[in-house]
């Protein structure tokens, strides 16, 4: 058993507690990390809230983290202590129809079928204060050491700095790959980004690589512009300096709408602007943004009658444990510079300042 530090959420809508807490050795199956570093991805924010579905509390959330394994279970194979690692919030299996599906990246092991609040066998690696804490999404990075599944982690280059590839964990990989994967943009195109966090920015990052000739980002906060413009937005606008719907906006500055358009806020009227703000023939919208559980959305159908295609996205596409690896060493190749997304670097006692600084838009 490991003593260490971790950020408990007791309840939800209190803030982080970090405590001391017990995180028992690896079962048969299982990896046991030194977590390294994790960044702070929005979705964190949705379970502090509680609104995040089959979260149980008292849980140690946390997704996007890289780390060293320390110890393997029994029959662990294709990992060894001293591997750099990045734990997946979306396993593979590699088992399952959805794995076997060379098209699909969604493992039926995934929270949304099947709640990873406790290991596969049901219980939990992690006790505080005589207390069993529930994992999240199986990898709980907000905890010095972790426990998850062989099937939720990727072996990474031993080159790659992890307080830098830590975001290959969520939002790099689901924006890169919403734009690469779930719409495949294509040279020469045009595309909206709504909404510029660490997600939204990195859809950017993936529309310019994928040629897009025009990328036109979407945000509230203007201070979020000058960045985007680095990344490679070519315009960048607030819907609040117009008087007109966004959709109308960038319908007349495009002629007829953007090729693709994506939604990495999470709030249903701009997924519906997103929509509308495509070809409405041809365009193609990706909803990457998460609504709060329960909420819905009701849109005129024509929208779609007319042709556009609407999807939705899971981690970018990528099937975690196979492309993850990939990701890191193009990253390694300097095929793109996903240090840009990275605005602070705190200490891990200062984890409740992280969310001051993305409630506040910083
Ligand atoms: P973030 O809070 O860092 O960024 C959100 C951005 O949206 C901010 O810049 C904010 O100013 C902007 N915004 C808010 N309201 C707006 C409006 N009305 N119009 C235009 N811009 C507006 O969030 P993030 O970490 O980048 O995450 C973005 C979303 O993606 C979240 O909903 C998160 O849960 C979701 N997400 C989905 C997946 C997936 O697999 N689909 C993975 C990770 C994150
Ligand atoms: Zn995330």
């Amino acid at each position: 058993v490991i003593r260490c530090r971790a950020a408990v959420a007791w309840a939800p809508g209190k803030p982080l507690s970090v405590e001391e807490v017990e995180v028992a050795p690896p079962k048969a199956g299982e990896v046991r990390i030194k977590i390294v570093a994790t960044g702070i991805c929005h979705t964190d924010e949705h379970v502090l809230k509680g609104s995040l579905p089959n979260v149980e509390f008292p849980v140690i959330p946390g997704h996007e983290g890289a780390g060293i394994v320390e110890s393997i279970g029994e029959g662990v194979t294709s990992v060894k202590p001293g591997d750099k690692v990045i734990p997946l919030c979306l396993p593979q299996c590699g088992e399952c129809s959805f794995c076997l599906n060379p098209e699909s990246n969604f493992c039926q092991k995934s929270h949304i079928s099947e709640p990873q609040n406790l290991l596969p066998d049901k219980t939990s690696r992690f006790t505080c204060k005589g207390k069993q804490i529930h994992h999240f999404l199986w990898i709980s990075t907000f905890a010095e050491y972790t426990v998850v599944p062989e099937y939720s982690v990727a072996k990474i280059d031993a080159a790659a700095p992890l307080e830098k590839v830590c975001l290959f964990g969520c939002g790099f990989s689901t924006g890169y790959g919403a734009a690469i994967n779930t719409a495949k943009v294509k040279p020469g195109s045009t595309c909206a980004v709504f909404g510029l966090g660490g997600v939204g920015l990195s859809v950017v990052i993936g529309c310019k690589v994928a040629g897009a000739a025009r990328i036109i980002a979407v945000d509230i906060n203007k201070d979020k512009f000058a960045k985007a413009k680095e990344l490679g937005a070519t315009d960048c606008i607030n819907p609040r300096d117009f008087k007109k719907p966004i959709q109308e906006v960038l319908t007349e500055m495009t002629g007829q709408g953007v090729d693709y358009s994506f939604e990495v806020i999470g709030h249903a009227d701009t997924m519906i602007a997103a929509l509308a703000s495509c070809n409405m023939n041809t365009g193609v919208c990706v909803m990457v943004g998460e609504l709060d559980s329960g909420s819905e959305i009701s849109i005129d159908p024509m929208l779609l009658l007319t042709g556009r295609t609407w999807k939705g996205t899971m981690l970018g596409g990528w099937k975690m444990r196979e492309c993850l690896p990939k990701l890191v060493s193009s990253y390694l190749e300097k095929k793109f510079n996903s240090d840009l997304l990275i605005t602070h670097t705190l200490p891990f006692a200062k984890v409740n300042e992280g969310f001051e600084l993305l409630r506040a838009g910083k």
